[in-house]
């Protein structure tokens, strides 16, 4: 597949700071609805929004701002440690109505020209597996974008992103955690999110910061039911995903030392 663009430059962004490189990918619906509503809102200087790419239903891939500025998309926003994410990310948002005007299944072809992009942009940017992030991820108090229908296995099998892995079992001692518990288990369930890159208080209290967090886990990996509550299936799959996490970092610094 080759890549096109079509250029549709926006106003809506600033020179990116500092000496870190791009190592983030957001992806986003554009929650309009239609396509043309959303490039016009983007390019809108009022507005003060953008991203680098949007990518239609039909797979058409429209380029917004150059990938060495600092597209606006993110906002207030959180990941391992990082605040300022636009400027260390690339934004991508797919057309899609989203949860407000008529959610609906990404077409086949829409992910295949995100796919052609990012194996592109791969070339310039190295952004580990657990840096590919839902806007939901990074700000799970505000945004539910992409959303639970995005196709993040696809995306991982295609080389971008962490999944679960073949040998994943819900522990049979798992316990159901629920919003307003305090506890040790609850503890144990925010440092393993902590650890998954998301900004969250260690307290021992499931508040609603926690809720919140655990239904962006649930968009991400857990898409059949989102609904806040750390079942034994989510809490299983919250350990594993922060067990990769920790296996990537153990491997990595063996491979620095
Ligand atoms: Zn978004």
């Amino acid at each position: 597949m080759t890549l096109s663009f079509v250029e549709h430059p926006s106003p809506n962004f600033d020179d990116r700071s500092g000496r870190r490189p791009v190592d983030m990918v957001v992806l986003h619906y554009t929650g309009m609805p239609t396509a043309t509503a959303a490039l016009q809102r983007m390019s809108d200087p009022e507005a003060k929004v953008s991203a680098h790419y949007m990518i239609d239903e039909d797979g058409t891939v429209y380029r917004l701002v150059p990938e060495e500025k600092r597209a606006w998309h993110a906002g207030v926003a959180f990941w391992r440690g990082v605040r300022d994410v636009n400027n260390r990310s690339i934004g991508i948002e797919l057309v899609n109505p989203g949860h407000e005007f008529g959610y609906r299944e990404f077409p086949v072809v829409q992910i295949d020209a995100l796919i052609a992009l990012l194996k592109d942009m791969a070339t310039r940017h190295g952004v580990m597996p657990g840096n590919y992030l839902a806007h939901s991820d990074i700000a799970p108090m505000r945004k539910e974008d992409p959303g639970e229908l995005f196709p993040w296995r696809r995306l991982h099998a295609a080389g971008f992103g962490r999944w679960w892995t073949d040998d994943f079992k819900v522990s049979p001692h798992a316990p159901t955690l629920q919003p307003g518990e305090r506890s040790g288990a609850v503890l144990e369930l925010q440092v393993a999110l902590d650890r998954i890159g998301y900004g969250i208080e260690g307290s021992g209290v499931y508040d609603p910061p926690t809720e919140a967090v655990v239904r962006a886990f649930q968009r991400h990996w857990r898409q059949a039911q989102v609904d806040g509550i750390a079942d034994a299936e989510t809490g299983s799959l919250i350990r594993h995903i922060a067990e990769q996490v920790l296996m990537r970092r153990i491997s990595s610094e063996r491979a620095t030392s």
